[in-house]
């Protein structure tokens, strides 16, 4: 018997379940990443870390990766295949409600992907009115409240292109990797992929990717106070990678053991 539901037999299934009731979500998007990592970064990066974590708790069963995300945005570069924030919430909510019929009464998201976060909120608020406790942690933003220097760059960046050598080097092209330039239009320039920048204050824009990056990499401004914007992901390594990987994991799993006590007060 194993902690992945698709490797076992509905009967290992059934059994497992006896013992553990948290089901393990690993999300992920199809999506462009610049000149250095492939399309499928971030549903690699989500499998890959819900695999490690699911090798070690005896709290939770490890399902599938869900691959395609919201990420619309970035479709004006060839690979990124992507589903509306509607489409991936009811396509969620549908997996978890069969898992919910099988008796599983936690819910952790494993998210690789930030443009994710909306539908799963979403999803997350449906299983709250069923009294189901669902948690959504996202591996870059711990990562960089673990280590300020691992904070989000952008996309693309140092952390997450040392992450992708650790665990598929062979897709890394490093040698392609730079310094994105944020574009302008006029005198508003662009902070990241929803924000630009005017006269001193934010103001929310719909872009695509096209219009701020030419490369599909780029730098997201203010997401962690202090971190070096003037890192290249060329200076990524695979020892970084493993680093952040076991540091997340570690995180993930002393999370488990307290989140699958968690039981709501407020039940209607
Ligand atoms: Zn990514």
């Amino acid at each position: 018997m194993s902690n992945f539901i698709f490797e076992n037999t509905w009967e290992e299934n059934q059994e497992a379940l006896k013992t553990k009731k948290l089901a393990i979500i690993p999300v992920g998007s199809t999506e462009q990443h610049g000149p250095a990592l492939p399309v499928g970064t971030d549903w690699i990066v989500a499998e890959y870390l819900a695999k490690k974590v699911g090798e070690k708790t005896d709290k939770g069963l490890v399902a599938p990766v869900i691959p395609y995300g919201h990420a619309l945005y970035h479709a004006d570069f060839p690979g990124t295949m992507a589903v509306s924030q509607t489409t991936l919430a009811a396509y969620v909510k549908e997996v978890c409600d069969q898992l919910v019929s099988y008796g599983f009464t936690h819910f952790l998201f494993l998210n690789g992907h930030g443009g994710n976060n909306n539908a799963l909120y979403d999803v997350g608020q449906y299983l709250r009115l069923k009294n189901i406790p669902v948690a959504n942690i996202q591996w870059f933003e711990v990562a960089g409240d673990l280590n300020p220097e691992w904070g989000l760059i952008g996309h693309g960046d140092i952390t997450e292109t040392a992450v992708m050598m650790h665990i598929a080097p062979e897709t890394v092209k490093v040698e392609r990797a730079h310094i994105p330039d944020n574009q302008k239009i006029g005198n508003i320039q662009f902070l990241d992929l929803h924000r630009g920048e005017f006269d001193g204050a934010a103001v929310y824009l719909n872009l695509r990717t096209r219009d701020v990056s030419k490369t599909g990499d780029l730098i997201e401004h203010g997401h962690a106070a202090g971190v070096d914007y003037s890192k290249s992901a060329r200076d990524a390594t695979a020892e970084l990678g493993k680093e952040v990987c076991d540091a997340v994991v570690d995180y993930v799993l002393k999370f488990i053991d307290e989140f699958v006590k968690f039981e709501f007060e407020y039940k209607k």
